[in-house]
């Protein structure tokens, strides 16, 4: 359902799906079983023009009026035929959104334009051996040698698009003793001396785009590349990143979600068991009626929230947090479903089907688990209570749940 696209998003919806529908879906199960980085899928994104769809047009970018819904809406058409392409599509905005959120004006000028033509890719690299969930948690150490160079020591955790990628958002410590200015954002290059890649990992969905360990053995970066050029605010650069980045993982669930329906609706009225097509049965028919109705309130959900993002209003981290948690519980849902109308066939790996429901896992877990979103939701939730004091009144007071007695 997409009546309410504007000229500019049904634009964007025409392109990924044509790529979508003429590369992506044909190439899913190579990728999946080499577990090797499609560049021919990479080439195909970048001359259908949509590596640069989030980027302003003042940094080499198409970016127009809604960049995160825009982004929202290419992430969905791509995943509804391969929801790994989805993830290594959007990881190039995951990793880039740290630079526009950011960065200065000549970081800006000088990394964006390459990746907005789709010669230069990028990762994010937050995730740590021992911090996950608890991103302030990091050990990766940046030490000052001098006043504008520092050397990174450590190694970084499930950096996504790692090895493909030309260009590195490192998030390191710089001040241990400081509280909320102890982590600093670096842009690290793939051929500086002392950056390499450590183990690449062996995945259970997502497997055509790489997931690595990546090492920094004293790698030294200069002033050039301490993102915005002052240290200590990489904590508030990696959340407002990911606030920015979480639409894309909701669409990214929401799409692979309605992928698995649609193959699920196309089997239903083939497969004939008690003389009649599976699709008959009311049961069947539930199924798919809750499956369509969670995909569409995900989608409403995460286009909602891409709209109020784009259009600039604050406190859009709960709001980014819910479509991230929901969309990707959703993906769960109806992918298991989509298996169980398949039956039997749905188990098999000669379907496309089974595939959906291992893509769709990861989204639950990465930027953020969805216990995680949870929290941040619920601290959202109460953060804003204070304008509910007009219904103190219409609950039980203190004195009225005080104990005689006390
Ligand atoms: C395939 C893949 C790709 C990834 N890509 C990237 C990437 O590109 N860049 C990057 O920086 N990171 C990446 N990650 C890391 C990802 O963001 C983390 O895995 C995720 O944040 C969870 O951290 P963890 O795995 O250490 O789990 P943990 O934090 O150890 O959590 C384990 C369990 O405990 C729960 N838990 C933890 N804390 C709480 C709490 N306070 N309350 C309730 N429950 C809690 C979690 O929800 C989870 O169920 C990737 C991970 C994977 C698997």
């Amino acid at each position: 359902m997409s009546n309410l696209d504007t000229p500019e998003n049904a634009m964007w919806r025409a392109k990924a799906r044509k790529v979508a529908d003429e590369v992506l879906r044909p190439l899913a199960k190579k990728y999946d079983e080499l577990q090797e980085y499609p560049w021919e899928i990479r080439d195909a994104l970048a001359e259908a023009g949509l590596m640069g769809a989030w980027i302003s047009p003042d940094y080499g970018g198409k970016a127009g009026d809604t960049p995160v819904l825009d982004l929202c809406i290419i992430v969905e058409e791509i995943a509804k035929a391969d929801p790994a392409i989805g993830v290594l599509f959007a990881v190039n905005a995951l990793g880039s959104f740290p630079i526009i959120v950011g960065g200065t004006e000549e970081q800006k000028k000088r990394f964006l334009p390459p990746i907005a033509r789709g010669e230069k890719l990028c990762a994010f690299c937050l995730s740590e051996k021992t911090a996950g969930s608890d991103a302030q948690g990091l050990k990766v150490r940046a030490i000052a040698k001098g006043e504008d160079t520092w050397t990174i020591h450590g190694e970084k955790k499930w950096t996504t698009n790692g090895g493909a990628a030309d260009f590195y958002t490192v998030f390191a410590v710089t001040d241990p003793t400081s509280r909320s200015r102890r982590i600093s954002a670096f842009i690290v290059e793939k051929d500086m001396p002392g950056f390499s890649i450590g183990k690449v990992e062996d995945k259970m969905g997502i497997r055509a785009v790489p997931v690595v360990e990546t090492v920094f053995d004293g790698v030294e970066v200069r002033k050039s590349h301490l993102l915005g050029g002052r240290a200590g605010h990489g904590f508030k650069h990696a959340m407002a990143t990911l606030d920015r980045a979480r639409p894309g993982v909701a669409a990214q669930g929401m799409g692979c979600a309605q992928g698995a329906l649609d193959l699920a609706t196309v089997y239903s009225q083939k497969r004939i068991q008690f003389g009649k097509p599976i699709s008959s049965f009311q049961m069947v028919q539930q199924m798919l009626a809750n499956m369509a109705t969670k995909t569409e309130a995900a989608r409403q959900l995460v286009y909602s929230c891409a709209r109020k993002i784009d259009a600039g209003l604050p406190n859009t981290t709960k709001v980014a947090a819910m479509a991230k948690l929901f969309a990707t519980d959703v993906a769960m849902e109806v992918t298991t479903d989509a298996v169980q109308i398949f039956g039997g066939y749905g188990f098999m790996r000669d379907y496309p089907i089974e595939k959906f429901m291992r893509d769709a896992k990861i989204t639950q877990i990465y930027e953020g688990t969805n216990q995680v979103q949870r929290i941040v939701v619920a601290r959202g939730i109460l953060k804003e209570a204070d304008a509910l004091s007009h219904l103190e009144e219409f609950v039980p007071s203190e004195e009225q749940m005080i104990y005689e007695e006390d």
